[in-house]
């Protein structure tokens, strides 16, 4: 007991548990609680987990006392936490994965339902980046993914929805902005792949990004159909020949094209 409370900066003496606990309101309201129940504790700048039990004990005419037994849980929480984010997580990039995007993009797009405001959808596919693999070999290509992935980090503030959801398929759900700005916010992420220099062997090479534009425009669009929107402008950006940006203008009927 004494190391468990040591951490919290509690030294255990003949006080009362009230005084005992004063400076940690949290842990004083689990013990008051006759449910078990976690408490979690932000101290000294580290998060700290307790599980906090009771056990009545019984006697003549009802509960005539409690024991309350505190377990100190934080590394098992850890843990699990630190699982929960190894699998939202793209490692080879830092962003979330596809399995992140999926979960979070629906919960967002919930959200939009709720509160109004506008969604929208960029689905961005390295170019040519086959060539990458052939012909610097795939650690390189594990490279430029960096790269991009940098570049989304930077283009787009903390709390937006970023992912890689494919091999070299990424996609970005952005809340509350406008079309221009999205758009623009686009654009600046093609321009500054485009510059990005990578290198091989002490020779600089560039590698360009295809990105589509979707914006979730009436109730109860799901997030499945509002990424076939962003791919098919993705793939018109493929078709115009690369390295540009595509807003979804409605569905194309692609046996029309010449
Ligand atoms: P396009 O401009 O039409 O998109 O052409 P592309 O060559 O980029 O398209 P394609 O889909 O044919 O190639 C994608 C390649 O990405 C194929 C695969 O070998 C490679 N790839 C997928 N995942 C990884 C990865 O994690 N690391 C590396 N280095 N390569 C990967
Ligand atoms: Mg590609
Ligand atoms: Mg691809």
């Amino acid at each position: 007991a004494k190391n468990l409370f040591q951490k919290l900066d509690i030294s255990l003496t003949d006080k009362q548990i009230p005084a005992l606990f004063r400076r940690h309101p949290k842990l004083m309201e689990g013990l008051l609680d006759p449910e078990t129940r976690i408490v979690r504790i932000r101290f000294n700048g580290e998060k700290r987990y307790y599980e906090i039990s009771t056990k009545n004990i019984d006697g003549r005419g009802g509960t005539q006392g409690r024991i309350k037994t505190v377990r100190d849980v934080t590394e098992t929480y850890k843990l699990n936490e630190d699982l929960k984010r190894q699998a939202m997580t793209d490692e080879l990039s830092g962003l979330g994965n596809r399995r992140a995007f999926l979960q979070i993009g629906q919960k967002r797009m919930l959200e939009s339902e709720e509160k109004g405001g506008a969604v929208h959808l960029l689905m961005m596919d390295l170019d040519y980046f086959k060539n990458v693999n052939d012909q610097f070999g795939h650690p390189m290509g594990d490279r430029v993914i960096q790269g991009f992935g940098e570049i989304l980090k930077g283009a787009f503030p903390r709390g937006n929805l970023i992912a890689r959801v494919g091999g070299e398929e990424f996609a970005a759900l952005l809340s509350g902005l406008g079309d221009d700005e999205v758009r623009s916010d686009a654009e600046t992420v093609r321009k500054s792949m485009e510059k990005y220099d990578f290198c091989y062997r002490q020779k600089k090479f560039h590698i360009t990004v295809s990105i589509g534009i979707a914006r979730k425009d009436f109730l109860g669009q799901t997030l499945d159909k509002l990424m076939r929107m962003a791919d098919q402008a993705l793939y018109q950006s493929k078709e115009r020949g690369r390295n540009c940006v595509t807003v979804y203008e409605g569905p194309v009927n692609l046996s029309n094209k010449e």
